[in-house]
């Protein structure tokens, strides 16, 4: 691993995955350059680092022209709304972002000599034929659907960073992310945990959407995190994959949390949203590998310590709009 890399530049550095990022990066003794627009971002979930001499928000929309003074070593490019509620209330700006935004974040890492790496997505496979997915599998991705704005846009992010890697020789890596949960989701962001854990706590009926037979694979945030930190250290330039292939129905996983929770909510089954993957499980085969990864946090363990932030959250007072 080289010793050199110092400054990082961390674009959606307020959200969940990107301020578990900006956490490693001092962590591991680098100064972070945080920029979010704060669409979908929340400075709760920096504000722990605001004394850090070495932490730096930058108030800004990654869309437009990126200027940051001094140098850096490594851009990673992690804003973009990211649930399936927040890409369909914001489609532009999904498209914006994982075009416009990738196209900038890319030109700032040009233009300072520095690493890129590009957060893409499972979605890329749309709703796969191929199970479990490898990287080399092309994607099953219905374009004009509602999803398609988050899908193409990552799609099209992956084909610019290629480019910039082909083209202008830039160090670029990609990571294709799985459904990944841990502290600082949004509790309203709609995806299935939070919607599950909130409802639980609250004894409200869980919301599972068509049959529950679908699956999903979830990883804890702090094994995400070290397999990008490891990634962005390899000298892989094509997708790998990071997630946890333990799969299950959406049914089993919210029947888990209720129990962990202790609740006597029942299920309520609701309309399965367009285009929801059927099946989803990472082949993480590359990434053990080539960056000796493989999650370590066991599902039960993520999900107590999910809970108790969850838990504090709806216990707090509610300061913003975002809970
Ligand atoms: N889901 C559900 N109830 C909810 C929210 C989501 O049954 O309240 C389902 C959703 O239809 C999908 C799975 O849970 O099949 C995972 O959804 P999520 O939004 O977490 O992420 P996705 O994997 O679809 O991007």
């Amino acid at each position: 691993m080289s010793q050199q890399l110092q400054r990082a530049v961390i674009t959606g550095g307020a959200g969940f995955l990107g301020s578990h990022l900006c956490d490693r990066f001092l962590a591991e003794g680098w100064e972070v350059v945080c920029m979010d627009n704060l669409i979908t971002g929340d400075l709760r979930n920096i504000e722990h680092l605001s004394g850090n001499p070495r932490f730096h928000f930058f108030h800004q929309d990654v869309t437009e022209f990126i200027h940051v003074p001094g140098s850096v070593d490594a851009v990673l490019h992690f804003a973009s709304p990211a649930s399936p509620l927040d890409y369909l209330e914001l489609p532009i700006q999904t498209l914006k972002v994982g075009a416009l935004g990738t196209h900038k974040a890319l030109g700032l890492a040009r233009e300072k000599g520095a690493r890129f790496l590009l957060a893409s997505t499972s979605e890329c496979y749309g709703d796969p034929l191929v199970h479990p997915q490898r990287e080399d599998y092309w994607g099953n991705v219905n374009p004009v659907g509602p999803r398609g704005v988050y899908d193409e846009a990552k799609r099209f992010a992956e084909a610019m960073t290629m480019a910039y890697h082909r083209y202008h020789k830039l160090r670029t890596r990609i990571v294709r992310i799985f459904n990944t949960y841990g502290p600082r989701m949004r509790l309203n962001d709609g995806r299935a945990l939070p919607a599950f854990m909130s409802q639980a706590l609250r004894g409200e009926p869980i919301t599972v959407f068509g049959d529950g037979s679908q699956t999903r694979s979830f990883c804890y945030v702090d094994d995400l995190v070290e397999g990008i930190y490891r990634l962005l250290h390899s000298d892989e330039a094509y997708p790998v994959n990071i997630g946890n292939p333990n799969e299950m129905t959406i049914k089993e996983f919210a029947e888990r949390i209720t129990r962990l929770v202790g609740s006597n909510s029942s299920i309520i089954y609701q309309e399965l949203p367009v285009d929801d993957p059927k099946q989803r499980r990472p082949d993480i085969s590359k990434a053990k590998r080539l960056l000796g990864w493989e999650p370590r946090f066991d599902l039960d363990t993520g999900l107590a310590r999910t809970l108790s932030y969850f838990r504090e959250r709806l216990d707090a007072p509610l300061r913003g709009p975002r809970v």
